[in-house]
């Protein structure tokens, strides 16, 4: 008796944020608005990179000794080569290691 037609529910819920509660990276699903990266080494000129320097080196390599990718460090293309090479020599003259743990 009742012929009701299937009613079309639109039930696709957009925002099904998956709870990555990864908090090692740096970039957070949550913030969508575009927060623009500068690299590091172009905003502060006075920052040279040293294959000496080990401490200003640890901060472009994880825990496990890898260079971190552009992503991570927010370096440009020409700075994220020139701290590659330069972790790459520290790691020749054992400054730092090629890995750890
Ligand atoms: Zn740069």
């Amino acid at each position: 008796m009742a012929d009701r037609k299937p009613n079309k529910k639109s039930n696709n819920s957009k925002d099904r944020r998956k709870s990555n509660n990864s908090g090692d990276e740096d970039f957070n699903p949550k913030f969508r608005k575009v927060r623009k990266k500068v690299c590091l080494l172009c905003s502060n000129k006075d920052l040279v990179l040293d294959y000496k320097n080990a401490e200003q080196l640890k901060k472009f390599i994880n825990e496990k000794g890898k260079i971190l990718p552009r992503r991570a460090t927010g370096a440009c293309a020409k700075h994220q080569r020139d701290i590659t090479n330069t972790i790459k020599r520290a790691r020749h003259i054992a400054i730092l290691p090629y890995t750890q743990g």
